[in-house]
């Protein structure tokens, strides 16, 4: 991940809260940087050939693609969730 004040935004949805986050990718732990690298190969590789878009991805598009972008922070927050339960228990 190239850019540190890349903005992180997602939606995160649990069975009576729907939060909406934005957080900063610099601003991230190097614990959570290395989450949303692992939710960003993890999206990548689940689209191979298409983007979620449709669009034939490449490295470049996946970069910039909004729909690509936002099933990554998604799939972050999803992870995040998740580890943050894991902590209470
Ligand atoms: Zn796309």
């Amino acid at each position: 991940m190239d850019s540190e004040n890349m903005k992180i935004k997602g939606v995160t949805e649990s069975t009576k809260i729907i939060k909406t986050r934005t957080v900063c990718y610099g601003s991230l732990s190097l614990e959570h940087k290395k989450i949303y690298d692992e939710a960003d190969l993890y999206i990548s590789n689940k689209h191979p050939i298409k983007c979620v878009c449709g669009k034939l991805c490449t490295g470049l598009h996946e970069k910039t693609c909004s729909k690509f972008r936002s099933a990554v922070n998604r799939e972050f927050f999803k992870r995040i969730e998740d580890l943050n339960s894991i902590k209470k228990e």
